[in-house]
């Protein structure tokens, strides 16, 4: 196997018996690239020169012994969270040229670990999809069959890890961008506990939704870059306090004796498809034949999961996107007239359809006089919902649904069809309304050779068990190890 083909893992296993040196990673990652993203355009920008400065530097070094398991390997990081000294777009025409004055902290946190960010991933604009096909630099290609889309919103990272053009990619999720495109390219993605992971430096999207996680080869993986970036920060304050540092791979064990497993039954009616709910049963029975009990369970507010999302979301949207008037920063119109005129053209040009749609919505729920009956109604439905699933926890210790309820659709057959589009985070989004830790895992293949998708979800700050559960599903099986067929 080549290395760009490798996990961290068995790079750092390599690193550390001096076998391979960091660049050579690096090299073989670009040797990838060179070959195959003219295929699925899963990066907005690429510095190879800057990830090579820093891996050589650490080659000089030449100590790997005892050092961070992710010394050496390089990471592909989704396009709306800042890089100091890089480009910054969101996918977006209104940040197109934007250059940022400092790194988020995830990606400090990467760096201190021996990591170096060698290109940002495309995304639907500021994150707002399921397809990454709002993009304003185009569409990311599927890897296993490059009419379809990857996923989205960080369906560039999910892409690059599938096509192996990254070792493990970083994702934000707001609704369920990053497990959604992992389960349509075939990868393992997380999105952590609502405060886990800090947020300085993401681009807001719907900041009490917003989470940045993970996307890699397999579940090992997960856990090992989810400790490092995992940690709590004073400049976020919405960031867990006093959260000790943690190495999840350490608890990582196949143990699922005796472990309760709840089925949500609103989450396996009609619209779900078949083939979907065939593999996710199965993945089911699995587990049960290894000792876990599975369970009936409830989550009565399922329903009202999506609306609720689509109000809070897009209110918080509008505010946090208000700031894109053309004088701080990014693009500003040049048919300016007098102030009034340069706001709205800056944002009637800088902004695609989507973006706008999302503005507009959020602005009338916030509006005065509809603010009751929509966004406060929202928030209760919301705690309705985080609720359903205490309740839920209280007999299970994990929940079991389908990622996605079918498998990825072509490029271009749902673009101009919002509410079709908001359908495919069915299942994903009440995780971030009540701000649990959730993965998706690859459980199996189509018969159109598409990946299918198993979430798992904790309770809140039950990363491990989550991880757990999913390590020993993944043991079992070797669906993590398919690789799409590119040439
Ligand atoms: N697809 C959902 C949306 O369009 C979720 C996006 C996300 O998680 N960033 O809002």
């Amino acid at each position: 196997m080549e290395l760009n083909e490798l996990t961290a893992r068995q790079l750092n296993e390599r690193l550390q018996k001096k076998e391979i040196k960091a660049v050579d990673i690096l090299e073989s990652v670009f040797r990838r690239i060179d070959r195959v993203e003219g295929q699925i355009s899963a990066f907005t920008s690429l510095d190879k020169k800057r990830a090579i400065d820093v891996l050589s530097s650490l080659d000089k070094k030449g100590k790997t012994e005892g050092n961070s398991s992710l010394y050496g390997i390089p990471a592909a990081v989704k396009d709306n969270i800042c890089l100091k000294d890089g480009k910054t777009s969101c996918s977006s025409r209104v940040l197109k040229n934007f250059i940022s004055p400092y790194s988020a902290a995830v990606i400090k946190k990467l760096e201190e670990a021996g990591s170096v960010v060698f290109g940002k991933t495309n995304l639907d604009e500021f994150a707002m999809g399921s397809s990454t096909e709002t993009s304003f630099i185009g569409p990311t290609h599927n890897p296993w069959n490059i009419e379809v889309i990857p996923g989205g919103s960080s369906g560039g990272s999910a892409a690059a890890v599938a096509a192996d053009e990254a070792i493990f990619a970083i994702g934000s999720d707001t609704g369920g961008s990053i497990r959604q495109p992992a389960a349509c390219c075939g990868v393992v993605g997380m999105k952590p506990s609502y405060g886990l992971v800090s947020r300085y430096g993401l681009v807001a999207f719907a900041s009490s939704l917003d989470q940045i996680g993970p996307i890699t080869k397999d579940v090992y993986d997960a856990a090992l870059v989810l400790g490092v970036i995992a940690g709590s920060d004073r400049r976020d304050s919405t960031s867990i306090p006093d959260l000790p540092k943690k190495d999840y791979t350490t608890s990582l064990s196949a143990k699922v004796k005796g472990m309760r497993i709840g089925l949500p039954r609103e989450y396996f009616l009609s619209g779900l498809d078949s083939e979907v709910e065939e593999a996710v049963r199965e993945a089911v029975g699995l587990l049960e034949k290894s000792g876990a009990e599975i369970m009936d369970i409830s989550l009565p507010h399922t329903e009202y999961c999506l609306p609720a999302y689509y109000i809070i979301a897009t209110a918080e949207a509008s505010a946090n996107l208000a700031r894109y008037d053309g004088v701080r920063y990014g693009y500003r119109t040049s048919r300016q007239m007098d102030l009034g005129q340069m706001y709205e053209r800056t944002r009637g040009e800088g902004f695609g359809d989507e973006v706008k749609r999302r503005i507009m919505l959020g602005t009338y729920a916030l509006s005065a006089g509809y603010y009751e009956a929509y966004y406060l109604k929202a928030q209760k439905v919301r705690t309705l919902i985080k609720n359903d699933f205490d309740e839920a926890f209280k007999k299970v210790e994990a929940i079991i649904t389908p990622t996605i309820p079918a498998p990825a659709f072509k490029i271009g057959e749902k673009i101009d069809n919002p509410l079709q589009m908001y359908l495919s985070d069915i299942f994903t989004i009440s995780v971030n309304l009540a701000g649990l830790p959730a993965i998706s895992l690859p459980c199996g293949l189509s018969k159109g050779k598409l990946p299918i998708g198993l979430q798992i979800i904790g309770s809140y700050l039950g990363e491990e068990k989550v991880l757990n559960l999913a390590y020993a599903y993944e043991s079992q099986t070797d669906w993590h190890r398919r690789k799409p067929k590119l040439t």
